[in-house]
């Protein structure tokens, strides 16, 4: 911890080094690049990814965990495309992607007790971020990791509706992502909310 500065990222209220805040900057320029104007649906995740290639704006264009996964659902391939190819599909279909921390949870930060209370130190901010910002007609939550927080989350004032499965998360974090996948694909070709 000797790199520490004293202030909390803004990104996710977690104490910053000075690595962490730059790797939250190049995080959020990848992600503004893409943000469409008009959000339609907007997928909220529980933390930012610890790898680059598993979070969907990186520019390599890798595709792999979280990103795969949800192009998948969306049905964005990304065969013989460049990544930027695949970026500006998926903000023409007006999706956008963000996590409740928009950084990855530290290492030092514990499991369980300790991550479910950064979450719902943000939940605030997130709730005004997405009512008076962010603007979408809906949103989708795709993280297990959401779970000790969801009735918290439920209750904030989103102005959209959340869609659910069934009541539930969609796991992308889960056991079996698969059954996700084909379940977000459903859910989103069907109706607008849950
Ligand atoms: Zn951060």
């Amino acid at each position: 911890m000797t790199d520490s500065i004293a202030l909390p990222c803004d990104g996710c209220g977690q104490t910053a080094s000075g690595e962490h805040i730059a790797r939250r900057l190049r995080r959020l320029e990848w992600t503004t690049r893409y943000r469409p104007v008009h959000i339609n649906t907007l997928l909220l995740g529980a933390f930012s990814p610890q790898e680059e290639r598993d979070f969907l704006y990186a520019p390599g264009g890798e595709f792999h965990g979280e990103a795969s996964r949800l192009l998948d659902a969306l049905e964005i391939s990304t065969e013989g495309k460049a990544a930027d190819a695949v970026h500006a599909e998926f903000q023409r279909a007006g999706f956008f992607l963000t996590h409740v921390l928009e950084c990855p949870l530290g290492k030092d930060a514990g499991q369980g007790a300790e991550a479910a209370a950064l979450l719902t130190k943000r939940l605030e901010p997130v709730a005004t971020r997405i009512r008076r910002s962010l603007k979408p007609k809906r949103v989708v939550l795709i993280s297990r990791a959401l779970g000790p927080i969801l009735e918290k989350l439920l209750a904030l004032e989103l102005g959209c509706p959340v869609v659910l499965d069934n009541g539930k998360l969609f796991e992308f974090d889960g056991p079996a992502p698969t059954n996700t996948v084909a379940r977000l694909r459903e859910a989103l070709a069907g109706r607008a909310g849950d």
